[in-house]
């Protein structure tokens, strides 16, 4: 096993103790449990599709802002760095992280919304869409890769990470990795880490997108006191630096203070709470978090972006036009499921939703906007 290359603390998961896979297969010769996870996420079509989805910028936009791959390696980075600093198992630290996304809808946010406000109105008993069940979801089910399985066959673990949030409705029927959040018991420290490194990834590149798209400027990210912190003082150690490489520089030491703080505060809570396994870490209060006050400020920030990019008129507007999308094939589909693709129809009313979401929910920004032709202009061919 190929996995000495860190120094795993007791409290991480290890891969020789994983809780298992859904279906037995042989231990993987040359590398860990979790590294077969992570391999195998690479190699899925959803992973691929992440490159054409995002989740501010709609992907036709430009091509230098984020896209959902992008933001995804970043989180692993993010994530890795801290992981090592903890002796957390860095493999499925990354398997968790780059998996986090891919039950994503197009369009980000609003498309999820859509596509959950569609399923909760014209097919209630099917509990809605979410995003973390629908991760899982392509990872348990909708992956057709191997030949004697649906889904992928991840280790608990990573598949544990996946499911962030869910509803208790849907943790009932979801069976073990439900079962968490009817115990109000925690994840792993892996799974905790690398939903915090989620945040510190989209934090940074939503100022760095949001600047280089004109949306919000830098006199107004003055006002905002974590960016202003490290802005003054990369400006006034290097006065001659040019306003793009400033920025990039204040973002830089940002992420840096954030994965500082996050080590630190963790370590100390680690060292308060001394869990000796896994199951100690399950059963404690969440360990991997900010500390106090970079709590508060990272939560500053966040309202500063909900309130001046991701609610600014023209992202609206791409909003607005995005929602209409899903909307209108999802009700087209589910009016007359013929107009499907033969695979993603069913005789079951609710299962006919869910096949509808799923096929809605796979594609990206660019194939929703030419579905949406295809299925309503006349000057479409098909
Ligand atoms: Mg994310």
């Amino acid at each position: 096993m190929s996995d000495s290359h860190f120094t795993r603390a007791p409290y991480a998961c290890a891969p020789h103790a994983t809780k298992g896979r859904r279906y037995t297969e042989p231990a993987p010769g040359n590398r860990s449990e979790f590294q077969r996870d992570r391999d195998r996420i690479i190699h899925a079509n959803a992973f691929r599709r992440l490159a054409y989805k995002t989740q501010v910028f709609v992907n036709h936009e430009g091509d230098w802002f984020r896209t959902r791959l992008t933001h995804s390696l970043e989180v692993a980075q993010i994530a890795r760095v801290i992981a090592r600093s903890l002796g957390l198992d860095e493999d499925l630290t990354e398997a968790i992280a780059l998996a986090h996304d891919l039950g994503h809808t197009p369009f980000g946010h609003a498309g999820q919304d859509e596509l959950n406000r569609c399923m909760k109105t014209l097919a209630p008993e099917t509990g809605g869409f979410e995003h973390n069940l629908q991760s899982l979801r392509v990872v348990d089910e909708l992956e057709e890769r191997y030949p004697d399985f649906n889904g992928l066959n991840l280790c608990f673990e990573t598949r544990e990470g996946i499911l962030k949030h869910c509803s208790l409705a849907n943790a009932r029927e979801l069976g073990d990795v439900g079962q968490r959040f009817l115990d109000r018991t925690e994840p792993s420290l892996e799974a905790q880490l690398a939903n915090l490194a989620d945040e510190i990834a989209y934090n940074n590149h939503d100022i760095d997108d949001g600047l280089r798209s004109g949306l919000i400027t830098l006199p107004q990210m003055r006002e905002v006191p974590i960016f202003a912190e490290h802005f003054d003082r990369v400006t006034k150690t290097r006065p001659d630096l040019p306003e793009r490489r400033a920025v990039a520089e204040t973002i830089r030491q940002m992420i840096n203070t954030l994965i500082m703080d996050v080590t630190q505060t963790t370590l100390k809570r680690l060292e308060q709470s001394q869990p000796k396994n896994v199951e100690d870490v399950r059963i404690s209060p969440s360990m991997v978090a900010f500390s106090d006050d970079m709590r508060q400020q990272a939560n500053d920030l966040k309202a500063f972006l909900l309130k001046e990019l991701y609610r600014h008129y023209q992202v609206t507007r791409m909003t607005n036009k995005a929602r209409r999308i899903v909307r209108c094939l999802f009700e087209a589909f589910l009016d007359d499921p013929a107009l499907l693709p033969p695979a993603y129809r069913r005789a079951d009313q609710n299962a006919q939703a869910r096949a509808i979401s799923d096929y809605i929910a796979a594609m990206t920004d660019r194939f929703a906007i030419v579905e949406y032709g295809r299925v309503f202009k006349m000057d479409e061919t098909f």
